[in-house]
């Protein structure tokens, strides 16, 4: 089998730095990465590796940065062509301009187009593995995977599921979102990289009978995850109790009908009660915090630190097209910013780890990706950590590898993507 030996800068977790701070991170300025058949089959010194493995191929990627690719914990394909829409919240955001544009994904091939185009995006900005909603057709959700199998790329999606408060076009019924969902379940869920999430979009449009028979499916294939949306936006709170006025609060509105559990990712999550924090943390659920999405459609600023300090799992997502960036820099460096202004600066040594393994971690797939360690898929970055001048002159004066690292989260794009490898194959660079 051929090996190949990629050199440079690496840095690899051994800890969580939200217990352990940047101490639970290892950087060698001289590292290297052995892949043997898609996957990390050793990691350590450069000269150590090289003498070990005489025979592998050489990558030597000089100054750049190693890591894993970036993991997005939710986002939606078929928005991307309507991403960066300027001018409305939550809901009328959905109406004016979200709706519209899945209603054309009843059209095979341009969900072809897209599902390719997001892919490709995806890797050009050292995304390797994306957790998207489809729109209510099934073959959007088939567009998505084979896209992704196509690439060698893992992919986490499911049919989005809508049976009230949506045009006639994007709705079906709580029968045709579990006939429907199943059927895409059985067809793809464990194949190859494939992860079926059951896709309740949230709970304004669905009805209770709807969330019912999506938790009946849940508790029937329980190896599935489950993704939604929870608590955006202060009026899209005040429409769910509206709308469930027996519910104790949003969360109990999934709660009551088989839609909580460990499974579950829960997209947003930022204007939580108690008793929602409480739940979400014993039932060890995903939150999935989204922050360029929350300041572009003024959503609100996640509580990071009161979170941390419950003892949540948390992933990090750029949620296009709500969220203004397909660069899961853009998204870190975002998250920074909301936490400066909740006055909590987070380290970029949990910026990175919340991009990589904390969303590998809410998707339940620590160990395969998220992280460069032996037995790991080789799904891998080269970060130029000096990709423009604006960045190049601020690195060049850095004392660390954390100050070198974040002048590209604050101001990094796709130029800073030096490399991208799915399973060991080279997709950009
Ligand atoms: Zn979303």
């Amino acid at each position: 089998m051929t090996k190949t030996l990629h050199l440079g800068q690496t840095l690899s977790f051994t800890g969580d730095p939200f217990i352990e701070g940047p101490a639970a991170a290892t950087h060698s300025s001289r590292g290297a990465v052995l892949v043997e058949g898609g996957r990390v089959s050793a990691t350590g010194e450069a000269d150590a590796l090289r003498a070990a493995h005489p025979e592998a191929i050489v990558e030597d990627h000089g100054d750049g940065l190693i890591l894993p690719g970036f993991v997005d914990a939710h986002m939606h394909y078929p928005q991307t062509a309507m991403i960066a829409s300027w001018g409305k919240r939550l809901i009328d955001w959905l109406n004016s301009y979200t709706f519209p544009e899945e209603g054309k994904f009843a059209d095979r091939a341009y969900a072809d187009e897209i599902a390719g185009r997001t892919l490709d995006l995806a890797l050009a900005h050292g995304t390797t593995t994306l957790t998207s909603f489809c729109t209510i057709h099934p073959s959007s959700v088939d567009a998505f995977f084979e896209a992704a199998q196509a690439r060698g790329m893992a992919g986490f999606a499911g049919k989005t599921c809508m049976d009230r408060n949506a045009p006639d076009y994007l709705s079906d019924t709580s029968q045709s979102a579990y006939d429907d969902s199943k059927a895409l379940l059985e067809r793809w869920h464990g194949k190859g990289r494939a992860t079926y999430v059951i896709t309740p979009r949230f709970s304004p449009t669905s009805t209770p009978e709807q969330l019912e028979a999506l938790g009946a499916l849940w508790a029937e294939s329980p190896s599935c995850l489950m993704q939604t949306h929870l608590s955006e936006q202060v009026d899209e709170i005040e429409w769910v109790k509206s709308l469930y006025p027996q519910a104790r609060d949003y969360l109990d509105t999934y709660e009551a009908h088989g839609l909580l559990g460990e499974r579950g990712l829960y997209g947003h999550a930022i204007h939580l009660e108690p008793r929602e924090a409480d739940r979400l943390r014993e039932t060890g659920a995903g939150l999935v915090h989204c922050p360029t999405s929350n300041t572009f459609i003024g959503s609100g600023l996640f509580d990071m630190a009161a979170r941390v300090a419950e003892g949540q799992r948390i992933g990090l997502a750029s949620d296009t097209g709500g969220g203004s960036s397909f660069s899961m820099l853009r998204v870190m460096g975002a998250a920074y910013e909301i936490g400066q202004l909740k006055r909590n600066p987070i380290h970029p040594a949990q910026l990175l780890w919340l991009a990589t393994e904390g969303s590998a971690k809410v998707l339940h797939a620590e160990g395969e990706i998220g992280r460069l360690a032996p037995g790991a898929m080789a799904d891998m970055i080269v970060l130029d950590l000096a990709s423009t001048p604006g960045i190049a002159q601020r690195s060049a004066v850095a004392s660390d590898i954390w100050e070198a690292l974040f002048p590209t989260i604050m101001m990094g794009d796709d130029r800073a993507i030096a490399a991208t490898y799915v399973a060991g194959r080279r997709m950009k660079g």
